[in-house]
C-alpha cells in the first residue's frame, strides 16, 4: 500500500465491509436513524442512496494512491494522530452528494467525489482528528473559543427545520459565550433540500432567533473568511479553517488560537491514545 510516511493509511472498504462499517458507526452516531426519524431531514433525503458502491478493485485502488498521496501533504498533527483511516464510496446520491464522516473515524464519499481536491479531503481528516479526540477538541472549544455544549431546547419554529449533519451530530449544539447557539436550517421547510440551508442563531439570553451573525461573532470567528454555512458548528469552523489555509487572509482570534492550541499538540499529547 501506497507511501507511508505520512503515518496515515488509507483504506477504501469494498462494498461488503463497508456495509458492515457503516453498521458500526450507525451504532454509535445513529445519523440515519436521526435522520428517518426527523420530517424534514427524511424529507431532503427521499430520493437519495446511501449505500455503498460496488466498484472494480482497480478503480478503488486509484481512489486509495490519490488519497494515501494527499496525506503527505496535509498538517502534521494530522499525520501523527490518525492512523488507519477507513473510506467508503456511496452512491452518488448519498447525502445529497457531499463528503462526510460516520462514527469511529469513517470517510464517506459519495463516488463522484472521489476526485475531490486536496482541502476538501483534509476538511474530511479534521473532522475524523475531531471525532477520534473529541474529548480534547472539547476542551479547546471550551477554554479557548468560550463554547459549550446546549443542552436546552429550541422553540419548535427552530427546531422543525434543523439539518442534521453527520460531522457534528455526536457533539450536538454548542453554546457561545453562554447567549448564542448556532443552528443549521433547511430554508424551506415545506420543501427541505440539502443544499438550501442556512445557519441561524438562537439567543439563549433574550429566547430570540436572529438569522445573520451577532457583530461580536463576526468579529471573534472573522464570518467572511469561512463559508457561511461553515458557522453551524465549531467542528466546521475549525475543519473549514484548517482544510483552507493556503487561502485564508487575516486570521480571525478563534484561528490564532486553534493554530497556536495544534503548535502544541505534538509535546502536550504526545502520550495520549485513541478513546
Ligand atoms: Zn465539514
Amino acid at each position: 500500500m501506497g507511501n507511508q510516511q505520512s503515518g496515515i493509511q488509507i483504506l477504501i472498504c469494498d462494498d461488503t465491509t463497508a456495509k458492515k462499517e457503516l453498521q458500526k458507526s450507525e451504532d454509535i452516531d445513529r445519523y440515519r436513524a436521526l435522520c428517518l426519524g426527523d420530517r424534514a431531514n427524511a424529507g431532503a433525503r427521499e430520493f437519495f442512496s446511501y449505500v455503498p458502491i460496488h466498484s472494480s478493485k482497480n478503480e478503488f485502488l486509484q481512489i486509495e494512491n490519490r488519497l494515501q498521496h494527499f496525506c503527505e501533504l496535509v498538517h502534521p498533527v494530522l499525520q501523527s494522530g490518525l492512523g488507519i483511516v477507513k473510506v467508503i464510496i456511496l452512491m452518488p446520491t448519498a447525502d445529497g452528494g457531499m463528503p462526510h464522516t460516520r462514527a469511529g473515524a469513517v470517510i464517506c464519499l459519495p463516488m463522484t467525489l472521489s476526485l475531490m481536491k486536496l482541502n476538501t479531503f483534509e476538511h474530511e481528516l479534521w473532522h475524523c482528528h475531531q471525532k477520534r479526540y473529541s474529548r480534547w477538541w472539547k476542551k479547546f472549544y471550551e477554554e479557548k473559543w468560550n463554547m459549550t455544549p446546549w443542552k436546552g431546547e429550541f422553540p419548535s419554529e427552530l427546531a422543525n427545520q434543523i439539518r442534521i449533519n453527520p460531522d457534528t451530530c455526536e457533539s450536538g449544539p454548542m453554546i457561545w459565550r453562554q447567549r448564542w447557539v448556532a443552528v443549521p436550517v433547511f430554508l424551506s421547510p415545506t420543501s427541505p433540500q440539502l443544499k438550501d440551508c442556512a445557519v441561524w442563531w438562537w439567543d439563549n439570553r433574550e429566547k430570540l432567533i436572529r438569522k445573520s451573525s451577532p457583530p461580536e461573532w463576526d468579529q471573534f470567528f472573522a464570518c467572511n473568511q469561512v463559508p457561511a454555512i461553515a458557522h453551524e458548528h465549531p467542528n466546521e469552523l475549525s475543519a473549514y479553517y484548517l482544510g483552507n489555509l493556503d487561502t485564508i487572509g487575516v486570521q480571525s482570534t478563534a484561528l490564532v488560537s486553534l493554530l497556536k492550541w495544534l503548535d502544541n499538540w505534538q509535546n502536550e499529547y504526545k502520550f495520549m491514545y485513541d478513546e
